[in-house]
């Protein structure tokens, strides 16, 4: 069978089924071969890998992950979604598709499951919609993952990345950063999708640290202080933590936190790095 990854296949899948694109579920397919072959590389899947897929659409990059890895399990909402992938997929007998929400399946029982509870690899074209609450969910649930590959919105992938003082810098860097490394892979421009999105997406790797880069006495706490850090980014840290709900230290409590650690009053958020967040967070603590 002809693979989906190209215009003319993908239309005549959709003409086939009369399918109609749901704009609530972030549905862009793939239609670029190129751009394929780049996320199995950036994945580094090889047969031994069992993959969950999140949004497996009508199975363009599933073909890719089955045909590289030993085992594939795709995980879709939507619902008329299915019938075209048991057909898109017949020749595939190593995935399996799920018909459910991703932030509600329980991925941990898939992994137990299907490798054993071994780490499994995540490859995806993200929904947009909810990039951050998937990859986020991923991480503080502590799914066994080796590395998470997926393609998001250009601007996402480079806010993951971003390091201190930088505009991009923010919680979700920090976050990202605290449990695995990000590596842009490939960037991806609107007409390799159909339909077309407004903005540039990016192919992001994020390879799972096995231990945080940092440790920290409660890690709740820090990211509680992460938070309140960049929710009021134009004020200094000591305004932003003793404005915040989140954080019940004083003002004087704060500050003498940030002299123990060696900083001026009026530091910003943005100026800190995970290791100075997680030394405020303990002295604090
Ligand atoms: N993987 C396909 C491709 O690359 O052509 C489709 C990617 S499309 C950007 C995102 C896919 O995620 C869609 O198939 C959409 O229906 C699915 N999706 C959206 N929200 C989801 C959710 N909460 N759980 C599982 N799948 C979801």
């Amino acid at each position: 069978m002809e693979k989906l990854s190209n215009p003319q296949k993908t239309i005549e899948v959709i003409k086939k089924y009369e399918f109609a694109f749901q704009k609530k579920f972030g549905q862009n397919f793939l239609i670029d071969a190129r751009v394929l072959d780049k996320i199995i590389a950036a994945a580094e899947i090889t047969k031994d890998d069992c993959v969950v897929e999140i949004g497996p659409g009508i199975g363009t990059l599933t073909q890719y992950l089955a045909e590289a890895a030993g085992e594939v399990i795709s995980v879709e909402i939507d619902k008329m979604l299915i019938p075209i992938l048991e057909d898109t997929l017949k020749e595939y007998p190593n995935v399996t598709v799920i018909n459910q929400d991703i932030l509600k399946v329980d991925l941990e029982e898939i992994v137990r499951k299907h490798n054993n509870g071994r780490p499994v690899k995540i490859v995806a074209n993200l929904p947009y919609y909810i990039t951050t609450p998937i990859i986020m969910s991923l991480f503080e649930k502590h799914v066994p993952v080796t590395s998470i590959t997926v393609m998001v919105q250009k601007e996402v992938a480079e806010r993951m990345q971003a390091g201190p003082g930088t505009k991009d810098y923010g919680a979700l860097s920090l976050a990202v950063q605290y449990y695995a490394v990000p590596y842009i892979a490939a960037n991806v421009p609107p007409n390799c999708f159909m339909p077309r999105p407004k903005i540039g997406s990016a192919v992001i790797r994020l390879t799972k640290h096995e231990i945080p880069p940092v440790q920290v006495k409660n890690e709740n706490m820090l990211f509680k202080m992460i938070r309140a850090s960049f929710n009021q980014r134009r004020k200094t840290l000591v305004n932003g933590l003793n404005n915040s709900p989140e954080i019940p230290y004083s003002k004087a409590e704060i500050i003498e936190a940030l002299h123990s650690a060696g900083f001026s009053e009026n530091i910003r958020g943005e100026a800190l790095t995970l290791e100075q967040f997680a030394k405020l967070t303990d002295l604090l603590c």
